[in-house]
């Protein structure tokens, strides 16, 4: 379990979150939604360790997260920025870098690292890509190879930063199946997404945010049914059923 606990964060010391308090469980899709500049990259940074809460504190599984080194903290959560630098080396190399945290003293790969990496290139169909350069392919590509890094590092907690952005519809579509097997793999999933259907469809639990506060935090239809969500972002919420799960359409 990870947990935040009255979290305050800010740059230069102004606040941007105020009291933050949320749970992220094994085998949950915890969804954060809110609109833009509402502080949900900067919740997900604090929770991955990469900003410091100004108040409160983030543990994981009962210990804080100041207790943790990088490479044990990295052992057990990844994290999907929302950057993805175009650099020279190739997709393989770069699925590779997840497997670093694992990496004996000697710091080579051996036969389980290599077959961790053949999977990830698998599960996001870009094993045709390997031997390309980061600059040689497509956005929506290159974000499914960052993608298949941070799936690459297998660890318990995986924390995305819109994984769906840049992407095709069709690619879309899979990826929110992605993050529902990853979740089906018992891991905790965690997810800054802009598309809302998408997120509901997926959620098991939902944090909305509002001007750096939780408006309002649970499992999603409840949610949904607090008319909370219409009101931040003042659109109309519909609910239809497809193939016995609810799809949430706003307008
Ligand atoms: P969101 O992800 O919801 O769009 P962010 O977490 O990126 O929101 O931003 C929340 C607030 O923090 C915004 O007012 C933004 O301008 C501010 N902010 C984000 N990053 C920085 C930074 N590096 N330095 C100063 N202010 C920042």
């Amino acid at each position: 379990m990870l947990e935040l606990n009255g979290l305050d964060v800010g740059y230069r010391g102004q606040r941007v979150l105020h009291n933050v308090n949320l749970t992220f469980r094994r085998g949950e899709i915890t969804t954060i939604i809110g609109k833009n500049g509402s502080g949900k990259s900067t919740l997900l940074k604090t929770t991955c360790k990469l900003l410091k809460p100004l108040a409160g504190r983030v543990s994981l599984e009962g210990e804080d997260q100041r207790e943790y080194g990088q490479r044990r903290w990295a052992q057990k959560l990844s994290y999907l920025s929302q950057s993805r630098s175009e650099s020279q080396i190739t997709v393989r190399a770069l699925v590779m870098h997840g497997r670093y945290p694992h990496l004996g003293f000697s710091r080579s790969a051996g036969p389980q690292d290599y077959q961790i990496v053949e999977k990830a290139l698998k599960q996001l169909g870009i094993e045709q890509l390997q031997d390309k350069s980061l600059s040689q392919i497509s956005g929506g590509e290159r974000q499914k190879a960052y993608l298949a890094m941070a799936l690459a590092q297998d660890t318990p907690y995986i924390a995305l930063d819109e994984p769906a952005t840049s992407l095709d519809l069709s690619v879309q579509r899979e990826m929110l199946k992605l993050l529902l097997q990853l979740k089906q793999e018992g891991k905790a999933v965690i997810a800054v997404m802009h598309d809302l259907s998408g997120a509901l469809e997926i959620s098991d639990q939902v944090c909305l945010l509002d001007r750096g506060k939780v408006a309002s935090y649970g499992p999603t239809r409840q949610i949904v049914s607090s008319g909370v969500i219409e009101e931040v972002f003042s659109v109309s919420c519909m609910e239809i059923q497809r193939e016995g799960n609810p799809l949430y359409l706003f307008s």
